[in-house]
């Protein structure tokens, strides 16, 4: 996938990185990240995903702007109240790097919508704000053999981490959670509240964490969960493991039980 004049100027700062080079920022173009959910972790993730140039981008959210968003969501604007988030971010995308093949999604994903909405990508990034669309999405993901990367943020706290649940021997995010959640559509963020700029921090670390792995450098981080805390301003990994008797990733011998 050559990249034209524009490209090898607009990208110049990620070429010259030995870690990614040119062929790395092919890798970029080349990629198709579907983001789930563009409020407070989309909005940092979407705008780092599409100044890095990944070439396909599918953005799903059903919502539309509200008043309380603009706090920590700095792709919506005070006039824009009301709009779907999910045409705004795509047209944010489409002004920020036209070398970005953009959809928007304005639709909650569901049971019935999810496969078809996710089919065909090379990666899903999570950032909604409930557990049990973020279940259906693990679940989804796991389905179809996509890496899922998954970030949350919740009053001063943060959680990122890739899944690789499709692979043999890899935790899922079901196998993190279990299946206490599968009900829960609760706005967990709205009844506990979340500092704006947390989000930030989590959604941009997120889409490190695609970039790196869609490049190819560093560790893989599959299977590592990622934790900042923003009142002591420090980050902890924890290693997970997959649950044999996972219903969605787990053999169908230990899923009987
Ligand atoms: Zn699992």
């Amino acid at each position: 996938m050559a990249l034209s004049d524009d490209e090898l100027d607009r990208y110049a700062r990620h070429i010259v990185l030995p870690q990614v080079g040119g062929v790395g920022q092919q890798r970029l173009k080349a990629a198709n990240i579907a983001v789930v959910g563009a409020g407070g972790i989309g909005a940092a993730v979407i705008p780092a995903l599409a100044g890095a140039g990944i070439g396909r981008l599918t953005i799903v959210d059903g919502d539309s702007v509200d008043l309380s968003n603009l706090q920590r969501q700095p792709l919506y604007r005070t006039a824009e109240i009301g709009q779907s988030k999910a045409a705004l971010a795509a047209a944010f995308v489409a002004d920020r790097n036209p070398h970005v093949a953009v959809t928007a999604v304005a639709e909650r994903i569901t049971p019935a919508n999810a496969e078809p909405l996710l089919a065909g990508h090379d990666m899903i990034l999570d950032g909604t704000d409930n557990f049990a669309t973020r279940l259906l999405v693990s679940d989804t993901a796991t389905r179809l053999g996509i890496p899922l990367l998954s970030a949350a943020a919740q009053q001063f706290q943060g959680q990122v981490a890739l899944f690789r649940g499709h692979e043999a021997g890899r935790p899922c995010y079901r196998c993190f959670v279990g299946d206490a959640f599968d009900a829960d559509d609760c706005d967990t963020c709205a009844e506990l509240g979340v500092l704006g700029a947390l989000t930030a921090t989590v959604g941009n670390f997120a889409a490190l964490l695609a970039i790196r792995a869609i490049v190819g450098f560093g560790t893989d981080a599959a299977g590592t969960l990622h934790l900042f805390d923003g009142t002591s301003l420090a980050w902890r990994q924890l290693r997970l493991v997959a649950d044999p008797a996972c219903k969605t990733c787990g053999s169908p011998d230990a899923t009987d039980r």
